[in-house]
């Protein structure tokens, strides 16, 4: 496949990342569908996209034009089949956890057109431990977004053992198209290059939380003002979800076996009661006041 044959975009999963996702897509000229199994979630994206395009037009940021062009280009859909069914590349954003995403994988290989390629935004599992699900394992790739994913730059693609150069060429310049800053592994490893960096913060900044050495504030403000993030670990993992943290520290574990891999009780506490950060109003913060 060229790179001007990729024109339609299906995203499964309409949540934190899938939406802003697909309406990245949606922004740079690709027609996009995307699917969830949840028609609240998608009710919500679709309010969402209501509003922030013409947020976008007041700041300046797209012009009339490129916001309606925007709008028209981008649909939610409650069928995997209308989604995937006409898409040139395909990208998984959806619940962290193995077998839903071999399961999607397999579905999305009977559906989409021979020459369509799947990549999974999994922020952990390996495009390997999801390509034998298909009959096109060179066209699976691992391609991980950030969140915000309409703000973040970075994009990292991933090229496993059976990842076709070909495959891997086109992710790369998808992601440069998307306006967005993608890096290539030329291995597959857990975690990838970022969250690596950021697991070894986050397990230190547990540890010190842990030992009583510092409350979640200040240690926050040491990564801020010390090292210049724009913030710290535990802001971000009010961001980025207590939820996510949890199923895929369960799923390493499930993995390795290695009890040093369970996650931090402190996070299992918050787990527990529902309270998964930002989106639930609480976390590590409370942000039914304001802090
Ligand atoms: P989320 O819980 O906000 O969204 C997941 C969505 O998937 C939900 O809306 C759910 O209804 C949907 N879903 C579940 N089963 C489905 C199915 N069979 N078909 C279609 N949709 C289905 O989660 P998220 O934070 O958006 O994470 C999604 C993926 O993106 C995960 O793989 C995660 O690792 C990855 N990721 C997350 C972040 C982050 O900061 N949250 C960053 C990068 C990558």
């Amino acid at each position: 496949m060229k790179f001007d044959d990729i024109r339609n975009i299906c995203v499964v999963g309409a949540g934190n990342m899938g939406h802003q996702i697909a309406l990245q897509a949606a922004i740079c000229g690709f027609s996009v569908k995307c699917f969830d199994v949840n028609v609240e979630t998608l009710k919500k994206a679709d309010d969402f996209v209501n509003s922030y395009l013409p947020g976008r037009v007041e700041k300046g940021r797209l012009s009339e034009d490129q916001a309606r062009q925007a709008r028209i280009n981008i649909q939610f859909v409650d069928s995997l089949r209308v989604a995937a069914g006409d898409a040139d590349f395909v990208i998984e954003a959806a619940t962290e956890i193995l077998s839903l995403k071999r399961k999607i994988f397999a579905d999305l290989d009977q559906i989409a057109s021979a020459h369509c390629i799947l990549a999974t935004n999994s922020s952990a599992i390996v495009s390997s431990k999801i390509a034998d699900a298909t009959q096109r394992q060179d066209k699976v790739v691992n391609m991980h977004f950030f969140n915000p994913a309409l703000v973040m730059k970075l994009v990292e693609v991933v090229k496993g053992p059976h990842v076709s150069d070909e495959t891997a060429d086109l992710t790369m310049q998808l992601s440069k198209v998307m306006q967005k800053v993608p890096v290539l592994l030329k291995k597959e490893v857990d975690g990838f290059l970022l969250n690596r960096i950021f697991a070894a913060i986050s397990k230190e900044a547990m540890w010190l939380l842990e030992m009583g050495v510092a409350d979640v504030e200040d240690i926050d403000n040491a990564c801020v003002f010390g090292a210049g993030h724009p913030m710290g670990p535990f802001r971000l993992n009010d961001l980025t979800g207590i939820d996510l943290s949890y199923i895929m520290r369960m799923e390493k574990f499930r993995d390795t076996g290695n009890a040093a891999d369970l996650p931090n009780p402190r996070l299992v506490e918050h787990y527990m009661k529902g309270e998964f950060g930002e989106k639930t109003g609480k976390g590590w913060y409370d942000y039914s006041t304001k802090n």
